[in-house]
């Protein structure tokens, strides 16, 4: 299979995509139209309409068209662009606020249009109008409350009375539908002319006073919870400042974990305050527009009148019995608020690259998926699938972490020992009775097919990979910290992967999926240990190997057994047949993933194939210092264990200059991911920050002076001491 950044897949995305971006101009063509209608309709019609026996007077009217006009079109504005990087559940959500804001806002400036003109809707205007309002309100609810309760509930395992508020969110959605059918039903017999009986006043009412009842019972409910959380930060970090005087002195850093902490709880105030404002607001609201339409009775059905009157029916007096004033400025907060969770305007051009990236990615799986044509030779194709079908669950892969200095390779030494020295101390031995990988003794015989492949270098610490692999099923970036709670407490790091994504989550990784007793186990110059420098016994196994060209052959020449040269049709295979198999990268510290053969043409690989890529690293101030590395990234000098590998690689690629300069701008989004995080994520990572430093805190108050904390501290200031060598 050919490795070219150039495929046939390209031009057709990039077409595609463009005509995607096409779908949001509807919309504001729509506005446009609705804006010229409008204009012209207020310079043309100068009669008056007579409308629940106030007459209402012209220039006020038109005046509120011109301002339901023109805040429909910033509304849609806003819509387009964030329909247009709509591609995470939290944008789509809020893509659909804005949908609904724009349709309230445009039946609006529809009804005034038609008022003007002296038409009847028969009430259907307002029915719209006040129906997406509530879908407005409902939905600011559903996603900023209910589904933050949701993510704090799944990383810290907090009870936010989540199934209550879920319960609150229905009754409000009934209600809302007896609202809208009251207000339409009223606004129809205005336009039939007719009597409104007092008793259908009573009970719209009623559904009208609940509705109001629900909504200050929700804010009261959500309230206490989101203060929960903010209080569990604040103790955090006091009680962080009294415990751990002495540790930040030995991690190097006196003061720099007390504003991050600040910016944790600085963060959830204003999400705190935007909430209840948005609340609050959407109260006030329908309290305006149920009071002055006469709909909370035993409020006198004509207060809007009575109020005109007293104020002899001047501007002012419009303006506070009006609801479309009210209702603008709430869609102007709301906006306000979307933005600023958006990312601000300023962000923008970082995010928007950012999703158009995942718009091309989304394009090229679709393609990958519909074009993918499995390998002619069926031996061939037996033996990839079979290859491919060897994944680990991530229980195993800490089952087997914490055999390593217990039950084998005692010697094992966490913060030293690589993968390579684990493959040929504990992987080859343990397997070699059963002459497989070590897959498949781990899961007793079980053949899964993986949810993400792993690309690593065998010369990283094992204990990175493993903590890369952890990260990933923890939704985290880094794992230089994962890594040294590996060691000190492994059950707190299952419990957290049971919360987040499960321990039956699967993963194919070539140390425990690739079987070694047919290539490598018993190399002809005995491999040594990277610590000690002393000799490994090779592997007594007699197995047959199978090397790259090895007998049986494909007819290109290709050996068929060989498991060292199927990664491409195996990562093809897996991507065709699982829409959301994932590629993890898991760069060591030094950034040697680089220079890896493999995991290169792999990285490529899965890029051309539209893969979600996720790349996981020791911490992200390392990497800042050292990703500069990528700039020079050249596939002709790249090393793989095998030399007859490299020249496999190099002979799939037809342009090495092109594809040089595309892997570089590739592993340079990659690395920018890291500092251009979506604000519409910001819930879970506060989340994971404070998981992290609740534990710690725990940990230190639980067993202070504890000997694993010490010791991890200890580690951990060691580390930064060589981090700063270097
Ligand atoms: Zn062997």
């Amino acid at each position: 299979m050919e490795l070219s950044f150039a495929g046939p897949a390209f031009p057709t995305v990039h077409r595609l995509a463009w005509r995607r971006r096409l779908r949001p101009l509807g919309l504001l063509l729509l506005s446009w139209i609705l804006l010229a209608v409008s204009l012209w309709t207020t310079f043309t019609r100068e009669e008056g309409y007579e409308s629940e026996g106030l007459t209402e007077s012209i220039p006020f009217q038109r005046y509120t068209l011109i301002i339901a006009a023109a805040m429909l079109q910033i509304v849609a504005a806003s819509a387009a662009i964030v329909v247009l990087h709509a591609r995470t559940e939290c944008l789509v959500h809020i893509a659909a606020i804005l949908l609904s804001m724009w349709a309230s806002e445009a039946a609006l400036v529809v009804k005034f249009i038609l008022q003007i003109h002296g038409l009847k809707d028969y009430g259907l205007a307002v029915a719209v109008s006040l129906g997406c309002l509530l879908g407005v309100g409902w939905g600011v609810q559903k996603t900023f409350i209910h589904n933050a309760e949701a993510d704090i509930e799944k990383v810290l395992g907090m009870d936010m009375g989540r199934h209550r508020t879920y319960q609150l969110l229905k009754a409000d959605l009934l209600l809302s539908v007896l609202v809208i059918v009251a207000v339409a039903s009223q606004r129809l017999m205005v336009d039939l002319e007719s009597q409104w009986p007092e008793t259908f006043r009573i009970m719209a009412s009623v559904a009208c006073w609940a509705f109001l009842g629900i909504g200050i019972a929700f804010n009261l409910w959500t309230l206490p919870f989101v203060n929960r959380v903010i209080r569990a930060v604040d103790d955090t970090a006091t009680r962080g400042a009294q415990l751990a005087p002495e540790a930040k002195a030995s991690q190097g850093k006196s003061d720099s974990d007390d504003p991050d902490i600040q910016k944790i709880l600085a963060s959830l105030k204003t999400h705190r305050t935007f909430m209840l404002g948005l609340c609050l607001a959407r109260l006030l609201v329908f309290g305006h527009i149920m009071l002055f339409g006469g709909f909370l009775w035993p409020i006198a059905v004509d207060l809007r009148v009575r109020v005109t009157d007293s104020l002899d029916e001047t501007f002012a007096a419009y303006l506070l019995t009006d609801s479309v004033h009210i209702t603008t400025l709430y869609y102007f907060f709301l906006l306000g608020v979307i933005w600023y969770v958006y990312g601000g305007l300023s962000s923008i051009a970082a995010v928007h690259a950012r999703f158009y990236d995942e718009e091309l990615r989304l394009l090229k799986r679709d393609y990958q998926r519909a074009t993918f044509v499995p390998g002619s030779d069926s031996r061939w194709q037996a033996q990839v699938e079979d290859l491919a079908c060897r994944a680990i669950t991530i229980e195993a892969l800490l089952d087997f972490y914490v055999g390593l200095g217990t039950t084998y390779m005692p010697s094992f030494t966490p913060g030293r020992h690589t993968t390579h020295d684990v493959v040929r101390q504990a992987i080859i031995p343990l397997s070699a009775s059963a002459g497989s990988d070590l897959a498949k003794v781990l899961m007793k015989g079980r053949r899964l097919p993986p949810q993400a492949m792993v690309s690593h270098t065998w010369r990283g610490r094992f204990r990175d990979l493993v903590a890369a692999v952890v990260a990933d099923s923890l939704g985290e970036q880094e794992y230089g910290r994962i890594g040294k709670l590996l060691d000190s407490n492994i059950d707190l790091v299952k419990s957290w992967i049971t919360r987040e994504s499960g321990l039956e989550r699967t993963y194919w990784i070539c140390a425990f999926s690739v079987n070694q007793h047919l290539s490598i186990c018993s190399p002809a110059e005995p491999p040594t240990d990277s610590i000690t420098g002393q000799l490994i016994p090779t592997c007594g196994c007699s197995c047959p190997k199978f090397l790259n060209t090895d007998e049986p052959c494909r007819a290109d020449g290709a050996s068929i057994h060989c498991e060292m040269n199927k990664f491409g049709d195996m990562m093809a295979w897996l991507a065709a047949k699982d829409n959301s198999f994932t590629h993890v990268l898991a760069m060591d510290r030094d950034l040697d993933l680089l220079t890896r053969a493999w995991c290169v043409a792999e990285a490529a690989e899965s890029y051309i194939m539209g893969m979600c890529q996720y790349m996981k690293v020791s911490s992200n101030s390392s990497i800042r210092k050292k990703w500069a590395k990528v700039k020079k990234l050249r596939v002709e000098g790249m090393a793989a264990t095998r030399p007859e590998d490299v020249d496999e690689i190099l002979q799939r690629i037809p342009n090495k200059t092109e594809f040089n300069t595309q892997i570089q701008k590739l592993f340079g989004r990659l690395f920018g991911q890291f500092w251009h995080v979506p604000p519409s994520e910001r819930v879970l990572l506060v989340c994971r920050e404070l998981r992290w430093r609740m534990n710690m805190i725990k940990a230190l108050s639980d067993e202070a002076p504890g000997r694993l904390i010490e010791s991890q501290l200890k580690e951990s200031a060691e580390e930064t001491v060589r981090q700063e060598l270097v």
